[in-house]
Formats: structure tokens, sequence, C-alpha cells
């Protein structure tokens, strides 16, 4: 038995193949799982859930409730892609939604969750960005439109964001050390797991004396990338096309 992790899928129209390959997950490597944790990013874009009607969508929405019906516990942190996934959401497929930080057991630990989008606190065009998209007027405003109109927003921003990414650094767009110290500090960890950098790896770095372990997912646009988990193991693997 193991307990899976996965993020930033992006999952879109234009990349059906990793669409399928995360059906071919859920059915295969998911369906005898302790449990199947989605660190935010599973789509591309979700500009509300009235998007579950999408036919595309509701291939997928339908392939999780396979999966949490058959007795598989699925976890959901938003990612800065798939904010607006709601409760219609987790009702329609049957996950939890879990907030942007959260400290759960893994076995023998308690480790922290997150995106990880909030760790780049250097990336400050990212974090105003962010404090807008999260502010609840702003959402209510965005979800008042009809969904042509949010959808066209949506490839507006993505493009904004695409061309501000240009001018940046590597190091900019990564977690920034301190942050990350101090998010495990508050909740009392030595493990954190989290991804939206798309630069998969395990980091071993000192806490107050102790090590300390930062487990950063890849992202699906070549491959498939999960962190299987035991309860004596911890394996960062590509799952090939
Ligand atoms: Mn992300």
């Amino acid at each position: 038995m193991a307990t899976l992790f996965i993020s930033d899928l992006h999952l879109c129209v234009e990349r059906p193949r990793i669409t399928e390959l995360f059906l071919e997950f859920l059915a295969n490597n998911a369906a005898h799982a302790d449990a199947l944790y989605i660190l935010g990013d599973l789509f591309e874009a979700w500009v509300g859930d009235d998007a579950i009607e999408d036919p595309e969508n509701a291939r997928i929405v339908g392939a999780i409730r396979r999966l949490t019906t058959a007795g598989v516990p699925v976890y959901f942190v938003h990612g800065n892609r798939d904010f607006l996934v709601g409760e219609a959401f987790a009702g329609a497929t049957g996950c939890t939604l879990l907030p942007e930080e959260s400290r759960i057991r893994l076995y023998q630990e308690d480790v922290l969750i997150m995106h990880g989008d909030s760790l780049c606190t250097r990336d400050s065009t990212h974090q105003a960005w962010r404090a807008q998209v999260l502010d609840p007027a702003w959402q209510q405003k965005f979800l008042s439109q009809n969904i042509a109109a949010r959808m066209a927003i949506a490839t507006d921003l993505r493009q904004q964001s695409d061309r501000m990414k240009r001018d940046k650094s590597m190091e900019i767009m990564d977690v920034e050390p301190a942050t990350v110290t101090h998010v495990m500090q508050r909740h009392q960890v030595r493990t954190l797991i989290h991804g939206h950098t798309h630069r998969p790896g395990q980091h071993e770095f000192d806490i107050d004396g102790h090590t300390a372990r930062r487990i950063v997912l890849g992202d699906w646009y070549e491959q498939g990338s999960v962190l299987t988990c035991t309860a004596d193991s911890r394996r960062l693997e590509t799952l090939a096309l």
C-alpha cells in the first residue's frame, strides 16, 4: 500500500496524451493506493466549477469519481492555475479540498503539503497577482461573467504571466529558503512536499539542528511524475508517455 502525490499536470486539450496518461494512472497506479494527493495545477486553467460540463473535464471528473467511489481517498490542494476549483468539483469527484498549507499524517511522520507558489516570495509580481486572484471580491466579479468571457480573461492572464516569466531568472521563480524554513517551523514538520516550480528533486537542509527535507514534485509536460510513499520508502518517479 502506498500514498501517492502528484501536481502540475496542467491538463488541457493541447496535450491529449497527458490526459490519457493521467486517466491510466488513476485506473492503474492509484486504484489500490491508501490515498492520492493532488497538489495543485491539475488543470492548465479552471475558470469555475461550471467547467465540469465541458466534455473533456467531465471525463477527468468521472475518472476521479470512479477512484473515490472505489474507496481511495483523493485530496486536492489548489494551484495557481486552478485556484477556482470549488465545492461543486469536490462534490462531483468525491475529493476533499485542503487548505494551501496542510499538515497530514504520512505513516510515521507529520508532513506539510502545499502547491508551492506561496513559497516563491522573491517573485513579487507573482505574489501581487496571487493576492489579486485570491481576493474574494475579484473572484466574485470574475465568476459573475459568462464562461466564454472568463476563458478569454484566463488566456490573457496566462499570456501575461508567460511574458513576465521570460524576464525572470530561475532563482526568482524558485522557492525562497527562509520562507520554506519559516513555514516548516510554524507547522512543526521536518518534511515538506510541494510542486509548482517544475524542478523535481529531494533537498536536505538544516532546521534548528535537525535534518529537514523538501520533496518537489515534477510537472506532466513530457511525462508523468509521481511521489510514491510507503511506510518505509519515498520514491519520486516518472511515468513514460
Ligand atoms: Mn503552479
